[in-house]
């Protein structure tokens, strides 16, 4: 298989990379492992340091992996700098806070007093998607490396550069050899690695697709694993909010990353009350938005990541207009060039409809109405998905309320939902299971381990 990079904006081909073979995988696999027994007994400090030259180095280098960024999967370059800068913050949280959150900890048993110790596991394997490159990389492999694993990487076919620039940070920030590893590999060698008896841990990030069948693989070789999947937030308005406010955050929420992230306000709820004047104004700013060229200053809308992220953003419009909905604005592929979707909203949206029960990556808005909080909640939680939600309310008691009754990973109030490296993110139902980020995060990365002396 040859790795394409290949310029969503321009398409011309970036560069051209060689899968390894079966070999040189395995080679690579007893290195890691290898490099994991020294890494482990490392002290934490040397781990914690590390980190923060990893940190400084991205921010000095950052304009260098922004432009990756955005000529591998055409973010818009202002939103891949931010992404370097998150990047660097999710090291240099790691950096300072891992020895507190591995400090052994002492428990009074029926048995005495046991410790309570956080070793590491082992080789941890990320497997990681495209649309946030450098950050779910990093998010995952910081607490990982922290607490002392080595880590393997398994990236999105369609961003070798950005796999090969981290590794080549992490190289220079002055990590030992083989401590985190690229692997350019197909799908029969994911499974080798899962299989292998050195790989402790798998962390995917991805569609429910890969979900499925990465979930299959780790339940077969009993392996931890942590899946962050799909999502299908909603953005809430009711009628007391701050409407200029949840206009400007719904901008962000949905149509930042040209609509391809996870946790973006997939559907947009607004009270009766308010419909028509929130309606307004948020279409007023979606028509204002800049699309163009990624690589310019003045861009807020790029390129879908291909052709055929397109074709399916195209068809779950189609379907969802052919099952009553109205487009009131944009709608079209291809403006103002080839591989771009105009930003799109939609009224009347049938609650069976694509728009409403799939994860649309795109810059597409279905917006509802609601009367009360009952049927609000219904709808809201009426998803197979369960990773974030946003609402806009200037009432306390109503967000208590639904901080209970929303069933998703997070519920963000008078915002959008985004991530922080101090914050537990991940979901429930389809969305998948486990945590990343936080103090949580790390606890995903290490063997739990009852010491008890009788
Ligand atoms: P994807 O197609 O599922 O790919 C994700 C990773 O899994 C890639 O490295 C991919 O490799 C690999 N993969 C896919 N199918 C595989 C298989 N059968 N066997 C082994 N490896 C496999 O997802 P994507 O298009 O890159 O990313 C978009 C999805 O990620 C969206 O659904 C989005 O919501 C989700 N996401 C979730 C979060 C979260 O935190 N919950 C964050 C970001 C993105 P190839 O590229 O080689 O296929």
């Amino acid at each position: 298989m040859v790795y394409k990079s290949i310029n969503p904006y321009t398409g011309k081909i970036n560069k051209t990379y060689e899968q390894i073979n079966d070999s040189e995988l395995e080679n690579i696999i007893f290195s890691s492992s290898r490099a994991f027994r020294k890494w482990k007994n490392e002290p934490i400090e040397k781990r914690q340091d590390l980190l923060i030259k990893l940190a400084d180095l991205l921010e000095i280098e950052k304009d260098f992996h922004a432009a990756t960024i955005t000529s591998e999967m055409g973010k818009p370059i202002n939103q891949s700098i931010v992404e370097i800068e998150k990047s660097a913050l999710a090291c240099r949280y790691y950096a300072e806070r891992a020895d507190e959150f591995l400090k052994p900890v002492k428990q009074s048993s029926y048995a005495g007093t046991s410790i309570i110790r956080y070793d590491p596991q082992g080789i941890v394997f990320a497997i990681m998607p495209w649309n946030f490159p450098y950050w779910q990389v990093i998010r995952c492999m910081a607490p990982a490396l922290a607490a002392g694993n080595s880590v393997l990487l398994k990236h999105a076919s369609n961003v070798p550069q950005c796999a090969e620039n981290i590794e080549n940070a992490v190289i220079n920030a002055g990590f030992p050899s083989g401590i985190f590893r690229n692997l350019l590999i197909d799908y029969d060698q994911v499974t080798t690695v899962i299989k292998s008896e050195y790989v402790r841990s798998v962390s995917l990030t991805g569609s429910n697709t890969a979900g499925i069948r990465i979930a299959s693989l780790a339940g077969l070789n009993i392996k931890k694993l942590v899946l962050e999947l799909g999502g299908n937030d909603a953005f809430v308005v009711f009628n007391d909010a701050d409407l200029e406010k949840a206009a400007e955050a719904l901008i962000y929420g949905r149509f930042q990353n040209t609509g391809q992230s996870c946790i973006a306000s997939k559907r947009l709820f607004i009270h009766e009350q308010v419909y028509p004047e929130f309606l307004n104004l948020v279409t007023g700013r979606i028509k204002a938005l800049s699309a163009g060229d990624p690589i310019s200053h003045d861009t807020f809308i790029g390129p879908l990541v291909n052709e055929s992220a397109v074709r399916k953003v195209e068809r779950q419009v189609k379907e969802t207009v052919e099952m009553g909905a109205e487009i009131i604005l944009g709608g079209k592929a291809g403006i103002p060039r080839k591989g771009f979707f105009e930003p799109t909203v939609l009224i009347n949206v049938n609650y069976d409809s694509p728009l409403a029960r799939e994860e649309v990556f795109g810059p597409v808005l279905p917006v509802f109405s609601f009367k009360d909080y009952d049927e609000l909640v219904c709808r809201v939680n009426q998803s197979r998905f369960g990773l974030g939600c946003s609402v806009f309310t200037s009432d306390n008691k109503l967000m208590e309320k639904l901080s209970v009754d929303i069933d998703t990973g997070t519920v963000v109030f008078n915002s959008f939902t985004k991530s922080d490296p101090a914050l537990p993110f991940g979901g429930v139902k389809e969305s998948g299971y486990g945590r990343e980020l936080s103090e949580y995060g790390i606890m995903e990365f290490v063997n739990i381990k009852t010491v008890t002396v009788y």
